[in-house]
């Protein structure tokens, strides 16, 4: 019964390290530079209103924009990532842009397996980038720089998906190793070699008595 318990325990263990590992790789990523085409989803709309700051929206009400739509969109994603790019543009705006030069871009980036469980964004507009810090919505102030935010369902379900994987893995690999021990005439729990001994002269197990695991 300790052994199930203990391999369950590196299990969980497992699972925030491969967790936090693609996290890390997600910040140090940042925007790729081979994005293929891909045409804007129906959350894709839902998405910019939420990234886009307070200054931003205020910058649609002085040029008369109430509702933003992309120009294009680029996007890359792999098993693990997904990654968005918007260009919001004069066309979108309605002719609305003061500047004609004005561009503004949104770039989101999902990472996390098997669901996305992190994000980064930022948005720019012309050549000003605006990173938007996630990590103070969720621990206040004192976490800010991070760019990356945290989906906590996601991160719940990909917690709990790893950790069944991870302890079915080991549990069956324990098993096997007990299946080759017994047979080997080698103690099941520390895998000394008994000569026929009814206890273990190495860790004391009982070889005889009653089984525990
Ligand atoms: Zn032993």
């Amino acid at each position: 019964m300790i052994h199930v318990r203990a391999s369950w325990m590196v299990a969980f263990l497992l699972s925030v390290l491969v967790t936090c590992a693609l996290a890390a790789v997600g910040v140090m990523n940042g925007p790729s530079g081979s994005l293929g085409f891909l045409t804007a989803g129906p959350d894709d709309e839902a998405w910019i209103v939420e990234t886009m700051p307070e200054t931003f929206a205020r910058r649609g009400r002085e040029i008369g924009v109430a509702r933003w739509t992309p120009d294009g969109a680029l996007g890359d994603s792999s098993a693990w990532s997904d990654e968005r790019t918007f260009t919001l543009g004069p066309m979108s705006a309605g002719g609305g842009f003061l500047d004609p030069e004005e561009v503004v871009s949104c770039w989101r980036l999902r990472v996390g397996w098997p669901l996305r469980s992190f994000e980064m964004s930022y948005w720019s507009r012309g050549t000003v980038r605006v990173e938007v810090d996630r990590f103070p919505a969720f621990f206040g102030a004192g976490f800010g720089g991070v760019p990356i935010g945290i989906r906590p369902a996601q991160l719940l379900g990909n917690l709990a998906f790893l950790t069944v994987a991870f302890g079915i893995g080991l549990t069956v690999l324990g098993e096997w190793r007990q299946r080759w021990r017994r047979r080997a005439g080698a103690c099941i729990e520390c895998g000394h070699l008994l000569a026929g001994a009814t206890r273990c002269p190495e860790c004391g197990a009982m070889i005889e008595g009653p089984r525990e695991s």
